[in-house]
């Protein structure tokens, strides 16, 4: 008999593995003078509500894919670095498209330019990038109803407990010198 899955158990497992045939993708600004690709799935996707992202954005929360920045390749356009604040009080460098301005990606914390976190509204397809976890939940929209099966935290997290091992292993290569 064959045994089914509840859709939510699928995703998660999907979630678990780089295996995918979706990557290289690629993406682009809202006047559609930059053009980058990612040639690789991103190593992670964050959910963040933060107020911060939510001041950034005029929005309820951000959707964030982390990915080696040598993952990232522009085909066309300029981009911009503009140094804006965070939660953590290290700060960010935003890369906007230097003609609209649209933000396409950042970099933070101590990775900071061996990881992108890219804005996964400005992919082509962003159904690609699923949020893998909510994060600052505390300060979440009352309005926002989480039920995607992805995990949710208050602050922030131990990147070893939810993160897929091949995934743990990516970013720690990108942080080798
Ligand atoms: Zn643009
Ligand atoms: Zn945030």
């Amino acid at each position: 008999m064959k045994q089914l899955i509840p859709p939510a158990k699928q995703l998660m497992e999907q979630r678990m593995t780089n295996e995918t045939t979706d990557f290289p993708t690629q993406g682009k600004c809202s006047c559609g003078a930059v053009e980058y690709q990612l040639t690789k799935k991103p190593m992670f996707v964050h959910c963040c509500h933060c107020t911060y992202c939510q001041r950034e954005t005029g929005s309820a929360f951000a959707v964030n894919a982390l990915i080696e920045h040598s993952n990232v390749h522009i085909i066309k356009g300029a981009i911009t670095s503009i140094v804006n604040p965070t939660n953590s009080g290290a700060g960010q460098t935003i890369v906007r498209c230097s003609t609209c301005h649209s933000a396409l990606w950042s970099h933070y914390g101590a990775a900071k330019e061996r990881v992108a976190f890219l804005r996964v509204g400005t992919l082509n397809n962003p159904n690609l990038c699923p949020p893998d976890i909510h994060i600052f939940t505390s300060t979440k929209q009352a309005w926002v109803q989480l039920n995607d099966g992805a995990p949710v935290v208050e602050e922030y997290y131990r990147r070893s407990e939810y993160w897929p091992e091949e995934s743990v292993a990516r970013y720690k290569n990108a942080l080798e010198p």
